[in-house]
């Protein structure tokens, strides 16, 4: 070992002990008769010191020459440091070197390889693995360590069996637009990439696995938007005998789990809100309930008092916003701005201010006087001090637009704090949902989601009122995970295909080996997939997933340090019968 201890390991005990260290570095500091050292591996950083007159002049000669991100090893004494830094662990010691050796130099780093960085984002892409060596970075992908490890240790603990399934499968239409893989043996034939294991986790519990699991790498041709990743990790897992309630269980155990042995934090029993609920109250399918602030529905209140906006809405619709009252002209137009922005749709914001001496201010004076608008306040159960909201309009439109005013609001009022975890199921999400751009109805979540036994009969006359066994885990307003009870016989798999408007012939070539495998005792199953990277993310208090993944494609989808996507070679796509051979 080119060590005898780490760069995060000495203390006061060692005290007059010899130690080796190896690792990067990070700073040398001359000043004049001293020079210091900071040694950083992965472990932490330890102070060296070279000292003129009590250490070797030939050494403090080379310490001197250093550079940053030299490798080093050093070997000496290790003392009490007279100025201790109580921000290291190491903070109390230092090392006087009797032997240092420089194992390899270093270019200067295109940037400072601290916790604050003065490296842009391409930059630190480009050199990942420089902006691997900072401490957040690296605290970041320990910590998905350690959510991979405790992941493993609590599904195996529950007779979970870890099964690789391919990754060069068949490209299907439903879902999101699958990568391909153009095959070099059969021209004209193409592999994909799995967007999930779905219909191999499905075939292993016909098999009798009874319990799979995967920490598994999943791939979607989706546009482009910030802080999505075409590669990105799940844990997928798939039950069989069991309900719905053994998956809620079973998962909010291994949410607890995590949160316990990777946080220290014990958390509650998961509570549970039906889709349609969430949607009434929150405008959003993943409510972040870290806050209050539900909905509250004013229709019958403000439609046909004369307010022609209120008087043509379908719903009209409010939030109050506790102690928020006072807010200036200003605030009150940005949050007007907000909910005008294309992205959100509203035609224009109401607001009612409730002054905290009981006098009332709104946008809407003139249509409602005070004594209508403390009908208002006592429906929303507003105080004085407080801010009404009201939107209008079509009602699934206005429910999403105050959905996102409320958690604009609940930014601006501190009510999003990054270490509350507020942990949610929703049940019962619809089976279909209508597409506009294809005029057919798509699986909500897919294909293969069970509907309620109770609703089949509105399949033909109300398919989009039809519910599903599906459930999503939110937290803090994030969809971590999401899954369903599956079909599992072929009659009702294939009733579901014609619902999705494919013909038998199609379902059959698409989806053949299911439908046949359903005809050989395919128990009941379930399961549901959670997404890594983004529980990673959650745990680790960021917003971003990019820093919970060793090497991440940038928002425009390139891996910045191997550069790519790139060209192939002309005799590539030559072999791959893409392109014919040039004359
Ligand atoms: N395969 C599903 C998904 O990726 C999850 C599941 O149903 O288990 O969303």
């Amino acid at each position: 070992m080119l060590r005898t201890h780490t760069c995060g390991e000495l203390r006061l005990t060692h005290v007059g002990t010899t130690a080796t260290l190896a690792g990067w570095v990070q700073r040398v500091r001359d000043k004049g008769s001293i020079v210091w050292i900071d040694l950083r591996d992965r472990y932490g950083i330890t102070q060296v010191i070279l000292e003129e007159g009590k250490s070797d002049a030939a050494l403090l000669m080379q310490a001197r020459t250093l550079g940053r991100e030299f490798v080093l090893q050093v070997g000496g004494t290790v003392t009490e440091r007279l100025s201790r830094n109580d921000k290291l662990a190491t903070g109390d010691v230092e090392i006087r070197a009797t032997h240092m050796r420089v194992l390899n130099t270093s270019k200067t780093p295109p940037f400072t390889i601290e916790d604050d960085t003065d490296g842009g984002d391409d930059l630190r892409m480009k050199y990942r693995y420089l902006d691997l060596r900072r401490a957040p970075v690296r605290e970041s992908l320990l910590l998905r360590h350690r959510m991979a490890q405790q992941t493993r240790a609590y599904l195996d603990g529950q007779r979970f069996v870890e099964v690789e399934t391919p990754v060069l499968i068949k490209s299907t239409p439903e879902g999101a637009r699958d990568f391909v893989v153009p095959s070099r043996i059969h021209h004209g034939e193409f592999y994909a990439l799995p967007q999930s294991p779905q219909t191999f986790k499905q075939l292993l519990m016909v098999s009798g696995f009874d319990r799979y699991y995967q920490i598994v790498k999943c791939f979607r041709d989706e546009d482009l938007r910030a802080d999505r990743q075409p590669e990105f990790t799940q844990i997928d897992c798939e039950m069989a005998f069991i309900e719905q309630e053994d998956i809620l269980l079973t998962f909010e155990g291994l949410i607890r789990h995590l949160f316990k042995t990777v946080k220290g934090i014990d958390l509650p029993a998961v509570p549970r809100m039906q889709y349609a609920e969430a949607m009434k109250n929150y405008g959003s399918d993943k409510p972040d309930t870290r806050f209050e602030m539900k909905f509250v529905e004013l229709t019958d209140l403000a439609k046909g008092k004369g307010f022609p906006v209120f008087d043509q809405s379908e719903l009209i619709v409010g939030i109050c916003a506790h102690g928020a009252a006072e807010y200036t002209r200003r605030q009150l137009d940005e949050l007007t701005d907000f909910v005008k922005r294309p992205q959100i749709g509203a035609r224009g914001l109401v607001y009612v201010q409730y002054k905290s001496d009981g006098t009332f201010k709104s946008s809407v004076d003139k249509f409602f006087p005070a004594d209508e608008l403390q009908k208002w306040a006592n429906t929303m159960k507003a105080q004085p001090g407080d801010l009404m909201l009201v939107l209008s309009g079509e009602r699934d439109k206005t429910r999403k637009a105050l959905g996102e005013l409320r958690l604009t609001l609940g930014t601006r009022l501190g009510l999003r704090d990054k270490n509350t975890f507020s942990v949610l199921w929703v049940l019962d999400f619809p089976l279909l949902e209508w597409h506009e751009e294809t005029h057919r109805y798509h699986a909500m979540h897919h294909p293969f989601t069970s509907p309620k036994p109770e609703d089949i009969p509105l399949l033909d006359s109300q398919p989009g009122q039809v519910r599903a066994n599906a459930y999503d885990l939110v937290i803090n307003g994030t969809e971590v995970g999401g899954g369903s009870i599956r079909i599992h016989d072929r009659a009702t798999q294939q009733l579901m295909f014609s619902k999705l408007g494919f013909t038998e012939e199609e379902a059959k070539r698409q989806f053949g080996f299911l439908l046949e495998a359903f005809e050989f005792g395919a128990p009941p199953h379930g399961g549901i997939a959670f997404g890594f990277d983004r529980l990673c993310a959650l745990f680790g208090g960021s917003d971003s997933i990019r820093d919970f993944i060793a090497f991440p494609k940038n928002n425009a989808g390139r891996d910045m340090m191997i550069d790519t996507p790139s060209t192939i070679a002309a005799e590539q796509l030559v072999e791959l019968g893409i392109a014919v051979r040039p004359q």
